[in-house]
């Protein structure tokens, strides 16, 4: 063997390049893995319906055509099922969709108060119950990507009509750096033991009672996802049992109140 001497500066420097592959493959490697968890538990979720689905086909292949009541609940229980997978689907993609793409463009100043009433109107239909806006007489104009701020308020206000039964608060702010937006409910409330949880993908306080009104676990990661991408800070607070506030904060840029 041949001994090719290697200067001090180097070894440096092969040093450094070594490290920086090595944390490339981390950075790869974490990547992978976190693809992979998503992919786990994406089909961890499909696949209670599907079975539903499956086991319902079967029984309606074999007993449909002699027994009506099988009939009616195979029928019943495959629709739901059914549109369960669809709207997990559209979680699923929802969730890549914005992990994937930069909603920091397409930003502009929208007059927050309009943009949530317009919200609020179109979900109090859906959810039969009042959401009473209070700006205090305040119109502060947000820099936001709108579509992705009107989701950012969708996630909340779902969440907010899904778990609890009142009427729905929601409260715009403004200081002097910043315009707050708060969304609270009268609901179950969260334990404290969980609150740093839920902005965790596919994260549910309790599964059974999660399934039951038909949540993903995905909603709250994809608001942390929007916010994080609009410049957005995003928190939590509540009280078991009592009701729950979920509040973004916004950096005023520089002059809000002239833009228009
Ligand atoms: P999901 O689709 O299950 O609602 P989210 O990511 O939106 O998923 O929320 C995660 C979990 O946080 C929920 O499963 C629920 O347990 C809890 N949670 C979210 N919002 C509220 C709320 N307003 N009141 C009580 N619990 C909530």
């Amino acid at each position: 063997y041949k001994t090719i001497p290697v200067n001090k500066s180097d070894t440096l420097e092969l040093k450094m390049l070594t490290d920086s592959y090595n944390d490339m493959m981390m950075t790869l490697k974490a990547h992978d893995d976190n693809q992979q968890a998503f992919i786990m538990n994406a089909s961890h979720e499909l696949k209670t319906p599907l079975t539903v689905i499956s086991s319902y086909a079967s029984m309606l292949e074999r007993f449909g055509k002699t027994r009506e009541d099988l009939l009616d609940e195979g029928i019943t229980a495959i629709s739901e099922e059914t549109a369960r997978m669809k709207y997990l689907t559209e979680q699923f993609l929802s969730f890549t969709k914005v992990t994937h793409s930069d909603t920091n463009q397409d930003k502009e100043y929208v007059p927050a108060v309009k943009l949530i009433e317009s919200v609020a109107s179109r979900l109090e239909k859906v959810f039969k119950r009042n959401i009473n806006i209070d700006s205090g007489g305040k119109n502060p104009y947000v820099y936001v990507n709108p579509p992705a701020f009107e989701q950012l308020l969708r996630i909340f206000l779902d969440n907010a009509y899904k778990y609890s039964s009142d009427d729905i608060d929601v409260n715009i702010d403004e200081t002097d750096k910043s315009i707050i937006i708060a969304v609270t409910d009268y609901g179950i409330g969260i334990p404290k033991e969980d609150l740093n949880e839920i902005f965790t993908r596919f994260y549910r306080v309790d599964k059974a009672r999660t399934r039951k009104t038909g949540g993903s676990g995905l909603g709250l990661s994809i608001a942390k996802q929007l916010a994080e991408n609009n410049d957005i800070e995003i928190s939590a607070e509540s009280i078991f049992t009592e009701g729950s506030t979920f509040t973004l904060t916004m950096k005023k840029e520089t002059d809000n109140d002239e833009a228009e």
